[in-house]
């Protein structure tokens, strides 16, 4: 390739490429097949005991080449613009699905890419309109890829979504680069809190200061907490005592189907 550079052809470089291009005709095909499901994770407030909201996580266990995780499709689906179709679906379905239980708020991922396009605020809100379902009840996750990409763009997408009264919450939150600074930088309804944080917190006791002092951040920002990831109960007793009530994790429920 001149410079004294060679570059030697691997075929596994066109196995990767052509397995991609492969998941991405399949989805489509999904979609249309309607292969596509969601579960929901219970969210539970801790003092009350009671289920405040749940998280729809999406499934595809019937794809006719056998089950594929979301791991793996949602980054294909990022990757072909697909995730716009496939994220509206789970919109849709969730709302539809969670809308009749009066009192648990709805919450659904929501990809960058999905964030960068500008008719989203309009297509979620006719969505709540078709349900019946006020906007106060849905709640957007969104990670910070999209927000380190394009700060004031996705200013504007989220701004446009908090003034219907949608709320948004910072998924995966101790994760990647987003820092205490993010929650300053942009404006935020709630911060989940990675289980990374979480796992194994009552053995660590920097891990514990982390958690307690981005929480006192995250309190005087008036953002409430969501512990994500919780397996064991000495994790959730002592995130309890540094205040968080919002829980989340196999300790509590795992995701399943609506019935
Ligand atoms: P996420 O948003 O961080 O979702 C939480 C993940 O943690 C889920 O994995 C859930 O099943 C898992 N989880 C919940 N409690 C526990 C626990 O106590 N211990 C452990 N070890 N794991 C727990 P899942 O369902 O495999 O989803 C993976 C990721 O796929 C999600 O991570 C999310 O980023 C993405 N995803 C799923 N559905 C959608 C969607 O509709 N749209 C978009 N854009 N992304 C989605
Ligand atoms: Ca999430
Ligand atoms: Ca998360």
């Amino acid at each position: 390739t001149g410079g004294n550079h060679v570059v030697e052809y691997d075929p596994a470089m066109d196995d990767e490429r052509r397995r991609r291009l492969d998941v991405q005709a399949d989805i489509r095909r999904g979609l249309e097949a309607n292969e596509f499901d969601l579960e929901y994770q219970p969210i539970i407030d801790f003092i009350t005991g009671t289920i405040i909201g749940v998280e729809a996580l999406m499934r595809w266990k019937r794809r006719a080449g056998g089950p594929m995780g979301p791991g793996e499709f949602i980054p294909a689906a990022e990757a072909s613009g697909l995730i716009d179709d496939l994220g509206m679906f789970a919109l849709g379905r969730a709302i539809a699905e969670i809308g009749p239980l009066e009192g648990i708020k709805i919450s659904v991922n929501v990809s960058g890419v999905q964030l960068g396009n500008p008719g989203l605020a309009n297509a979620v809100l006719s969505t709540l309109k078709e349900w019946g379902v006020e906007a106060s009840r849905l709640q957007l996750e969104v990670t910070e890829t999209f927000l380190v990409a394009q700060p004031e763009r996705a200013k504007r997408a989220l701004e446009a979504l908090r003034s219907k009264g949608i709320a948004i919450a910072l998924d995966d939150f101790g994760t990647g680069y987003s820092s205490i600074g993010y929650l300053r930088q942009f404006r935020f309804d709630r911060v989940k809190l990675d289980r990374s944080l979480v796992a194994d917190i009552d053995r660590d006791p920097v891990q514990t200061a982390l958690v307690e002092s981005t929480m006192t951040y995250a309190y005087a920002m008036n953002l409430a907490v969501t512990a994500e990831g919780v397996e064991r109960r000495e994790e959730a007793a002592l995130l309890s005592r540094l205040g968080c009530r919002e829980f989340q994790g196999y300790l509590f429920a795992r995701p399943m189907t609506l019935d």
